[in-house]
């Protein structure tokens, strides 16, 4: 089966046997959970596209390994215009969910695992890039969502992971066997990890020879002995929980999903290992993946043409669409995010292949995109809040628009343009409540900040990637600087 429904992907959800714990106990049934179920609409959405003839060409392709037809998802990138395919579908996403649809980080670390391993292989005669080429293939043929894990838990910033006191701070290598390995730690604030298959884990940052038990890549099924969840609330989500409720939600269908996953002792067999102490290569991976996920932010992009027009609706609503000042806060909006997108779009069609044939982004064009990805929605958020007003974190619930004796003063009170109805002012209100606040500000905002690396580690790669020398060369030949007159 290369390609699943959204409904067979759910349904393949619910043969696994994931432990996940929520708010302290575990969840006998984290399929159908109110709390988690949204964000699992958002991944079946991934799936369902894929058969609509509309959307066809952006969420499917052809395996370069067998030649058969694929969910981009699980593909390598063969060219410029793959990379810019990927990103229009994940702009497409986010339109369509209005949250983290969470399947793109499997996506990007097959991408960086794909070209790190050749490169490393060719150094060391090493076989991980078969071996990874192996577990690709059944990725694709499975059409599996693959959690990519980057993130460790780090404890102690200001040490390397084997200066911290605890080991466990960054997942390691705890034993080497004849047939695999034993790993433990923990990869932090996970997106889709509990609507994932299979988790495939990469480390989290360059190291040295020191680290070199941190250094591993490895891949296990989601309900491997050893691996368990415990789940990341978000602001507002126990209204999930709430009946009569649906307006206050926002998106009552959609959402996204972090959680914090442990590697208690989980074995791993051989052939399901991709780095094992390859200290050298571990910022290569690094770098790769990050370079990937700054790429994707153009999920937001999608998430904020949503919010624009939520914010456009609320105008609306509020008999003020043609005021000068709105109309210029909306115009403010679209350049931010089409700004953003720009960069995305820029970082894509001058990526380049890499050894091992698949295609890699312009890495300093892709952290650019990610350092505006840092600011400009909270830009966009702080305007939708202005344009909507108060009343968006002011007004009385659902039960109190259907309350009998409550109903008719709200009715009466929150009305806004004459002839508009109520209950839908409310909607789109609790809409940009949702994005700028509640469940899907997880992804809109904070994510938009420390996803793929928080604003720091752009600046450094892009000090790294800017090639300064380069440019105060140039300005030294335009001003006739001799060099050699200076001390
Ligand atoms: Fe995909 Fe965006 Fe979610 Fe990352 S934040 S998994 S790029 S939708
Ligand atoms: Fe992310």
């Amino acid at each position: 089966m290369a390609l699943m429904t959204g409904k067979q992907y759910i349904e393949s959800l619910k043969k696994l046997d994931i432990k996940v714990y929520m708010f302290g106990e575990r969840l006998e049934n984290p399929v159908d959970h109110p709390i988690i179920r949204p964000s699992i609409n958002s991944v079946a959405m991934t799936y369902d596209l894929a058969f609509d003839p509309e959307y066809e060409d952006l969420l499917t392709t052809t395996s370069h390994l067998t030649g058969e037809k694929i969910n981009r998802f699980c593909h390598i990138h063969q060219s410029t215009e793959d990379l810019v395919k990927k990103i229009k579908m994940q702009r497409l996403l986010g339109q369509k969910t209005a949250s983290c649809f969470q399947r793109c980080v499997g996506m990007d670390a097959f991408n960086s695992i794909y070209s790190t391993t050749f490169e490393m292989d060719e150094e060391y005669g090493t076989n991980y890039h078969e071996r990874f080429k192996k577990y690709l293939e059944l990725c694709q043929k499975n059409d599996w969502t693959v959690d990519g894990a980057m993130t460790d838990p780090k404890g102690d910033r200001g040490l390397s992971p084997s200066q911290q006191e605890d080991p466990d701070m960054f997942v390691h290598i705890k034993e080497v066997r004849e047939d695999g390995i034993i790993v433990r730690g923990a990869k932090a604030h996970q997106t889709g990890s509990i609507n994932s298959h299979e988790h495939l884990i990469m480390p989290t940052i360059a190291m040295t020879e020191a680290d070199k038990d941190y250094a591993v890549s490895f891949a296990v099924p989601t309900d491997a002995k050893g691996v368990f969840m415990i789940y990341g609330r978000q602001s507002c989500d126990t209204r999930k929980l709430e009946e009569g409720a649906d307006i206050d939600l926002g998106n009552n269908t959609y959402g996204g999903q972090e959680a914090l996953v442990i590697f208690d002792d989980v074995f791993v067999p051989n052939e399901r290992v991709f780095m094992c102490k390859e200290w050298k290569y571990a910022g290569m991976l690094v770098e790769r993946f990050a370079g990937f996920h700054r790429q994707s932010y153009a999920c937001k992009t999608g998430v904020g043409d949503v919010l624009i027009g939520a914010a456009a609706v609320a105008a609306d609503y509020n008999g003020v669409p043609k005021a000068s000042h709105i109309k210029d806060k909306i115009i403010e909006m679209q350049h931010l995010n089409e700004t953003m997108w720009a960069c995305s779009v820029a970082c894509s069609a001058e990526g380049t292949k890499t050894k091992s044939g698949g295609y890699l982004i312009d890495l300093l064009l892709a952290n650019v995109c990610k350092q505006n990805v840092t600011r400009f929605p909270y830009e966009i958020a702080r305007l939708a809040e202005d344009i909507a007003g108060g009343l968006m974190v002011t007004m009385p619930s659902e039960k109190d628009l259907r309350g009998k004796e409550t109903g008719p003063w709200v009715k009466k009170f929150l009305n806004g343009k004459v002839g508009t109805s109520t209950e839908n002012r409310m909607r789109i209100l609790r809409l940009i409540e949702n994005l700028t606040l509640g469940t899907a500000a997880v992804g809109y905002r904070t994510e938009s900040l420390h996803g793929a690396g928080s604003p720091q580690a752009q600046r450094i790669m892009i000090a790294r990637q800017g090639n300064l020398e380069a440019k105060k060369e140039m300005a030294r030949r335009i001003a006739h600087i001799d060099v050699s007159k200076d001390k």
